[in-house]
């Protein structure tokens, strides 16, 4: 009998052991690396994110990393509404780069989405049954590969314009920080949140955190992160990218009675000939302009180097008068609260810049003459000075340059002083800032709503 005691206790014990230790496996268990991708379906190109993390930090601040980042070959999504299979195609190659990277066991959980901006939304406006055909497409192809797909749709631009706002203050810390003297986790002065400005191919988001809430207004949205509560303006303007600007700056120039017509904007020696039709692609430039019915004949556009001709041609791309004496008002009659704080420009903001080396926070006389010795620059001494540079990108960077100078001073009404606050900046640690980021952290439920409790007094 004791025997059977004790043979019964030593079990018990074992027992007692192996769960002890399988216990004590559990809590040493190391974090696992999770991992989740985006498209960002631009209007002019496609680009894969791949981002990744640790498990048990999910919802700290900043601790997303960037992965991958893959091009995808080819014009944006939009310019396949004549064969949207092919749009699915063309997504292939980075998917496959993608799951090279991702172990194997772990691609099944990785959520996948492709988001796309203000291309789809034109398209959209002209075409709306090409518009799902092509992201039908897109989706199809997503769903063929195993990761968690969860969904391709067109953004509005508000979300745009908000998610890049929280990508770059989640990048750059500026909704949480641990003080070592509170033992918490506090919220930085709110003044000190950075404000995004972004400037794509079709469309251009201005966000930023306004001194008054906008209860009320159109513009106005509110976000709830880590326990705080946001309201944020932002506003979208579709036409305003730098593609469709350049083609509705080339519309105002022709004139019905001429087929060779001067463009301040573009260098002396260069020449560019387009055709009437293609005026007609874009819900930005159609319309019943009498210029256009010319059917299909061309016009050639004939650089003249020309800085301050350039930007006047510029400025009559933009309705100022439409906001009579309003102070709180942008352009086209559109509402914009009193610029606060430090401003990240990015995508073609940074590009453009970046060209003129003139992303070192240089004040705004040196960017002025930066830009109109540019414009000054003839394509022979150009082309020949970037022999590396995209042919085709070159001869923009005048007319580029100088609508950032209007859409960030006319427009958006930064000034003088002011302008030393916007950071031309592409990059923030090891991501790129951009929506996508942004996008992910919400739809993932990343970015909290209420302080979590592992930050809540938690010591990193
Ligand atoms: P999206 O495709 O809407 O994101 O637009 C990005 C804009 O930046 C387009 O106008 C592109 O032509 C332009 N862009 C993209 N990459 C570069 C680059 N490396 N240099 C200059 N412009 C660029």
């Amino acid at each position: 009998f004791i025997s059977a005691i004790v043979g019964t206790l030593v079990a018990l014990s074992i027992v007692a052991l192996v769960l002890s230790l399988v216990r004590v496996e559990d809590v040493m268990l190391p974090p696992t690396v999770k991992y989740g991708m985006v498209f960002d379906a631009g209007s002019s190109h496609t680009s894969l994110f791949v981002y990744e993390w640790d498990s048990d930090k999910e919802n700290n601040t900043g601790v997303v990393s960037q992965t991958l980042s893959c091009d995808v070959q080819g014009q944006g999504i939009s310019s396949y509404a004549n064969n949207p299979p092919e749009a699915g195609n063309s997504l292939r190659e980075c998917l496959d780069k993608a799951l090279q990277i991702i172990p194997a066991e772990k691609q099944r959980d990785v959520p996948a989405y492709l988001g796309a901006t203000a291309g789809m939304r034109l398209l959209r406006k002209q075409n709306s049954s090409a518009t799902e055909q092509v992201l039908a497409e897109v989706a199809k192809t997503m769903q063929e590969y195993p990761v968690a797909f969860k969904g391709a749709r067109i953004l509005t631009g508000e979300e745009e314009g908000a998610y890049g706002w929280i990508t770059i203050n989640y990048l750059l810390d500026s909704f949480t920080k641990y003080s070592p003297k509170a033992h918490a986790w506090l919220h930085p002065e709110t003044a000190n949140i950075f404000g995004a400005l972004d400037l794509g191919g079709a469309s251009t988001q201005i966000t930023f955190m306004p001194e008054d809430s906008l209860l009320g207004q159109n513009e106005g949205s509110e976000f709830t992160l880590y326990g705080y509560s946001y309201n944020i303006y932002t506003h979208s303007y579709l036409c305003y990218g730098q593609n469709e600007m350049l083609k509705r700056l080339a519309k105002e120039l022709i004139s019905s009675s001429s087929t060779l017509v001067q463009h301040p904007c573009y260098p002396k020696g260069y020449t560019e000939t387009v055709s009437l039709s293609s005026f007609r692609a874009s819900p930005c430039t159609d319309g019943s302009d009498p210029r256009l019915a010319l059917g299909d004949s061309t016009v050639t556009l004939e650089g003249r180097g020309n800085a301050s001709a350039c930007l006047a041609a510029l400025r009559k791309l933009f309705n100022f008068s439409a906001c009579g004496h309003s102070q709180d008002c942008s352009f086209d009659g559109v509402y914009q609260p009193p610029l606060r704080g430090q401003f990240v420009a990015f995508s073609a903001f940074y590009y453009n810049f970046k060209f003129l080396n003139l992303t070192e926070g240089q004040p705004l006389a040196v960017v002025r003459e930066a830009i109109e010795g540019l414009c000054t620059r003839s394509w022979e001494d150009l082309s020949s000075s970037y022999p590396k540079e995209n042919p085709k990108r070159l001869p923009k960077y005048c007319a580029n340059a100088n609508y950032i100078l209007t859409l960030l001073l006319d427009a958006y009404k930064f000034n003088e002083t002011s302008w030393n606050n916007i950071i031309f900046q592409m990059k923030a640690g090891s991501a790129d800032v951009g929506w996508t980021l942004g996008y992910m952290l919400n739809l993932t439920n990343m970015v909290p709503a209420e302080a979590p409790a592992s930050l809540k007094g938690h010591r990193p």
